[in-house]
C-alpha cells in the first residue's frame, strides 16, 4: 500500500443555483443551496484513499461547524486527520459559488488554509516518515510550497507539485519536484514565451501537461509522447485534475512506470467527469481497474 501525504488546503464550498447572477446592489432569489467539501488539497487527498492508498492530509481548518464537516469528511474517506489542527479563532477555508446564467462565479476564502505554514509542516514533520511520495497544490502560501520542496529533498521523498492555481514558480521548486502537473492554462502561466513542446523538452519525465479530454502529454527524454485520455460523457469536470493528479501518484509511488501511471491517471480522472461534484465522482481502485 503505497502512503502518500498531502500538504494542501480544505474547504467547503457554498454552492447556490440562481436563474439571474446579481449585479451590484441587487438582491435575487436563488434556485437551490448545497454545501460540498473540496479544496484541491483534501479533494486530492480523498481522491487517493479512495484509490487504495495510506493518505495522511497536513492542513489547517477553523474552529467552527465547517471545521467539523471537513473533518468528518476526511474521516468518512479514510484520510488520516492527525495532522489537520484546527486553528482557533478563525473560520475553516470556503469558496462561496453561483452558478448562474450558465457559468459560475465564484469568490474564495482562504482562511485557515492561511496557517499552512514553514512552521507548521515543521511541527508536523512526523508525518513524512515512509512517505512514497508527497502531493502539494497551490492555495496555501507560497514559501510552504519551498519548504515542503526542500523537506522532500532532504528526505528523499519525491514531490508531485499540481501547480495550481498558477502563480509564477521559483526555479529551486521546479528543480525539487519530482513532478509537475500544469493543465494547459496553468502551463501558459508558468512557461510562458516557451513553446509547449520546449518547456516539455527541459523537463524529461518531470512535465506533464494535462489537456483535458485530449489527455497528457509529456517529454521521455527520447521522443514527446502524448497519453490519450478516455472517451467518456462528460457531466461534471470539476475536479478531474485532483482525482488525475492523486492516481498519478498513487500509481507512481506503487513503482508503476511512467507511461503505465498517466494512463492510470487518465482512466480515474475520465471515470471522474461522469459525475456529478469534485469528490462525488471520484472512483475506487476496483472501478479504474475494471476498465483498463
Ligand atoms: P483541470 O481539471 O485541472 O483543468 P484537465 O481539464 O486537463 O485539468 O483534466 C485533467 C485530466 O482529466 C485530463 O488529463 C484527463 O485525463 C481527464 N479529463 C478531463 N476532462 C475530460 C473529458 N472530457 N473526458 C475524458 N477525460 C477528461
Amino acid at each position: 500500500m503505497a502512503k502518500i501525504i498531502v500538504v494542501g488546503s480544505s474547504s467547503i464550498d457554498l454552492v447556490v443555483t440562481s436563474s439571474k447572477r446579481p449585479g451590484a446592489g441587487e438582491t435575487v432569489l436563488g434556485e437551490s443551496f448545497k454545501t460540498v467539501p473540496g479544496g484541491k488539497g483534501a479533494n486530492q487527498a480523498v481522491a487517493a484513499a479512495r484509490l487504495g492508498a495510506d493518505v495522511t492530509m497536513i492542513g489547517r481548518v477553523g474552529d467552527d461547524t465547517f471545521g467539523e464537516s471537513i473533518l468528518n469528511n476526511f474521516k468518512k474517506n479514510h484520510v488520516s486527520t492527525r495532522y489537520v489542527e484546527p486553528v482557533t479563532h478563525m473560520e475553516s477555508g470556503t469558496a462561496h459559488i453561483v452558478l448562474a446564467e450558465g457559468d459560475n462565479s465564484i469568490v474564495v476564502v482562504k482562511a485557515a488554509n492561511n496557517e499552512v505554514t514553514p512552521a507548521y509542516i515543521d511541527q508536523s514533520l512526523d508525518a513524512f516518515e515512509g512517505a512514497g511520495m508527497v502531493m502539494i497544490q497551490q492555495e496555501i502560501p507560497v514559501e510552504t510550497v519551498t519548504h515542503v520542496s526542500r523537506v522532500c529533498k532532504r528526505l528523499n521523498i519525491p514531490l508531485l507539485l499540481n501547480p495550481a492555481p498558477a502563480r509564477a514558480l521559483e526555479d529551486e521548486v521546479i528543480q525539487n519536484a519530482a513532478y509537475i502537473t500544469p493543465n494547459e492554462h496553468e502551463a501558459e502561466i508558468l512557461f510562458s514565451g516557451l513553446p509547449v513542446s520546449e518547456a516539455l523538452r527541459k523537463y524529461p519525465n518531470k512535465l506533464f501537461i494535462t489537456e483535458g479530454s485530449k489527455g497528457v502529454r509529456y517529454f521521455d527524454g527520447a521522443k514527446e509522447v502524448l497519453v490519450p485520455s478516455y472517451q467518456v460523457e462528460a457531466v461534471d469536470t470539476t475536479g478531474a485534475g485532483d482525482t488525475f493528479n492523486a492516481a498519478f501518484a498513487v500509481a507512481l509511488a506503487e513503482g508503476k512506470p511512467v507511461y503505465e501511471s498517466v494512463r492510470f491517471a487518465n482512466r480515474a480522472a475520465s471515470l471522474s467527469v461522469t459525475k456529478f461534484g469534485a469528490q462525488g465522482g471520484m472512483p475506487v481502485r476496483e472501478e479504474v481497474e475494471a476498465q483498463m
